[in-house]
């Protein structure tokens, strides 16, 4: 019997996508060894009915403590307090940057082991083993725990959101003392992150480009083929350029991204995953620059060049640019 705690980010009223598949994967997971998941909600004045929500999504219980929100030691400080009860075998993050700092803070302060980057999770022996891809998600690993507990983050959207939950879930209120240290810091502004407006589910043309672009500056070879599209035309990302920081994730597309059927979607420097092939495959003319024959997007392209994007992707915008002015 696994008894697992789920952390829970809100902001301004509403739980996050990120943590709702987090609840629903710890309570599928709890449930399969005959326990029970619980959430953890920090903040100012939490809802009865934002906290007891979350039964939607299969948590039993969800524990609320009063306390700053949006910074990750409080949180670490919360969670270890409910830890101390002796009731969690697990704790469960969705991913994401406070998850990834609170996750890391609460295995440092209980002393237990923690996989990070985690896209699956499954049962063996009634135990919790986590799936990790590695080798540039070409493979994957597995970790299990030394030791009868452990602290799982998933990858960013990794966990699919379900609503296998009855009803509201009973809620308690957590008392905290937080450490002085942890209530030093003070969340004065929440940004979002650069290009959160990027529109790629509404545009007709995308340009999209993937690893072979070689760095963040290479989009704007694809910025200008979609200024010479005009109106209608937006970029777009796969995964790993959106994780290596050179494009927004709201202009990902794929498995934990967005679903895009655009007119034309052109893929430069995508090889073509299964994961991002599932987010695209709609699109009505699907056109493919890679340098690799080989290359598994060529298998569903409408039309395929190989080549070097480099010297392709000028020609094409110098082509389209023509064309519309003649
Ligand atoms: C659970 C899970 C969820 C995932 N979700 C998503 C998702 O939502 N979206 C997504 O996209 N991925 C997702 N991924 C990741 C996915 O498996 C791939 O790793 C990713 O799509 C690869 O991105 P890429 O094509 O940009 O990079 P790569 O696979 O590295 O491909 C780069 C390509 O560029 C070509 N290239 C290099 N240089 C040039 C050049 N000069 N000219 C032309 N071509 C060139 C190469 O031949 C290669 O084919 C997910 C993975 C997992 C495990």
């Amino acid at each position: 019997m696994a008894n697992i705690l789920v952390y829970a980010l809100h902001y301004e009223g509403a739980i996050n996508k990120n943590s709702l598949g987090a609840v629903s994967e710890g309570a599928d997971l709890a449930a399969k060894t005959g326990g029970e998941c619980h959430a953890i909600l920090v903040g100012e004045g939490v809802a009865d009915d934002l906290a007891a929500s979350l039964g939607t999504h299969g948590a039993t219980k969800v524990l609320r403590a009063e306390g700053p929100e949006g910074l990750a030691q409080p949180v670490v400080d919360a969670m270890a307090a409910a830890w101390a009860s002796g009731a969690y075998d697990y704790a469960l993050f969705g991913g994401g940057l406070l998850g990834f700092e609170v996750g890391a803070g609460l295995a440092a302060r209980l002393g237990i082991g923690v996989a990070m980057e985690i896209t699956a999770v499954h049962i063996t022996d009634g135990a919790l083993v986590a799936e990790r891809p590695v080798l540039g998600d070409s493979a994957i690993s597995e970790i299990r725990f030394a030791g009868e507990k452990g602290i799982i983050i998933g990858r960013l959207n990794a966990f699919e959101l379900r609503e296998s939950g009855s009803g509201p879930a009973a809620v308690e209120n957590l008392d905290v003392s937080y450490s002085p240290f942890s209530t030093q810091a003070q969340m004065l502004i929440r940004g979002e992150q650069r290009g959160e407006q990027v529109d790629i589910e509404g545009a007709n043309v995308l340009v999209a480009g993937g690893r072979g672009l070689g760095a963040a500056e290479g989009f704007q070879l694809c910025e200008d083929l979609a200024s010479a599209f005009g109106g209608g035309a937006a970029v777009a990302a796969t995964r790993a350029v959106v994780d290596a920081g050179w494009f927004p994730y709201a202009g990902q597309i794929g498995q934990t991204g967005k679903t895009v059927a655009p007119k034309l979607y052109l893929a430069a420097g995508i090889s073509g995953a299964i994961q991002h092939k599932v987010g695209m495959q709609n699109s009505e003319n699907i056109v493919a620059i890679n340098k690799d024959a080989n290359a598994p997007i060529f298998e569903f392209s409408d039309l395929g060049i190989v080549g070097d994007l480099n010297k392709i992707l000028p020609k094409l915008t110098e082509a389209v640019k023509a064309k519309k002015g003649g």
